[in-house]
């Protein structure tokens, strides 16, 4: 069982886009604090759709908040010189962690592929041209990357991606906290030994979990499916229920030991509070 003081708590958001997006995400990164969070991240679009917006955010988050910025950055489409000055500019405002992805191919994206296929060439392209001055997270995933052949050779990159030299990972979110236990068992055995942070997705929206999860590979296990279809069309017992829900997965996975939660709170904070309440986590 993992002491609730020594847990560290991260959040996840998006670039906004819009003016007004902007000062939700300030106040969203304001009323998170109550979680005394290690780190904000921030997300990338592949093939560059988001970079700007991403660097943009993450310098924000360093100013307005005093909380430190971790921005996701993927190679898919990029080149190492594009990759090297992101990383310079990235230095130039002490920002030391970074989450080191592949990143998916946008659709309808007609780009040329650039100088990276895996996440692994990306982890030792930053240890090459920046040494240990980055902390590098990268992704790992317990239900099974949907492009991975089989479990062991997900396994087997995921691993390389450690030995390219990450210090830590973040999971895709799960519902099923066993998937996430035979992982970490399955990493501990091949000798992975950073720490593997779980995700955790608040349930917001039936339509959106649903949709994105089939895309991305997480399971929205049965019963609980049929649980939350009936309530699509009450957000308020929906989110009750998930925040339920979520906080039982969290429990679960503090008394298994977990040393950090990482939410993926989507420029929300009530959600990822509610949550935080109930496991004695806001201060
Ligand atoms: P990789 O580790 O490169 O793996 C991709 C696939 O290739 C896997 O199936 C793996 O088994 C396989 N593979 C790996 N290495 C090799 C190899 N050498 N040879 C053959 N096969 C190999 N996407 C974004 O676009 N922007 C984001 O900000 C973003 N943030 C994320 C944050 C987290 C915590 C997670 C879990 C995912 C995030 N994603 C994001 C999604 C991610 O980009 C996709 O899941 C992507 O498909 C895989 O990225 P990866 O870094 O895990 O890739």
């Amino acid at each position: 069982m993992t002491a609730i003081n020594t847990l560290t708590v991260s959040c996840e958001f998006f670039p906004p886009r819009t003016e007004d997006g902007i000062i939700k995400l300030r106040q969203v990164q304001e009323r998170l604090k109550a979680l005394n969070p290690a780190y904000y991240s921030v997300t990338f679009g592949a093939g560059g759709s988001t970079q700007e917006k991403t660097y943009e955010t993450v310098v924000d988050i360093q100013i307005q908040s005093n909380i430190p910025a971790a921005p996701h950055l993927s190679c898919i489409g990029s080149t190492r010189d594009n990759i090297r000055q992101l990383l310079q500019a990235y230095q130039a405002k002490n920002i030391n962690r970074i989450v080191a992805l592949r990143g998916d191919q946008p659709s309808g994206w007609a780009g040329r592929l650039g100088d990276f296929n895996y996440a692994n060439e990306l982890v030792e392209f930053i240890r090459a041209e920046t040494g240990d001055y980055f902390h590098i997270e990268v992704a790992a995933y317990p239900e099974v990357h949907p492009q991975s052949k089989t479990p062991q050779a997900d396994l087997n990159y995921f691993a390389q991606k450690v030995r390219a030299g990450a210090n830590s990972a973040i999971t895709q979110y799960f519902y099923n906290v066993d998937a996430y236990l035979y992982f970490v068992d399955a990493c501990q055995k091949q000798g992975i030994d950073i720490p593997i942070i779980p995700g955790i997705m608040p349930i917001s929206n039936y339509e959106q979990l649903s949709r994105f999860s089939d895309i991305c590979g997480a399971e929205i296990p049965r019963w609980l499916r049929k649980r939350l279809e009936p309530m699509h069309e009450d957000k308020t017992a929906l989110q009750a229920f998930g925040v339920d829900v979520v906080t039982h997965l969290c429990q679960q996975l503090i008394n298994n030991g977990v040393s950090g939660l990482h939410f993926y709170a989507l420029n929300q904070s009530d959600l990822t509070l509610r949550i935080a309440n109930n496991l004695g986590l806001v201060t």
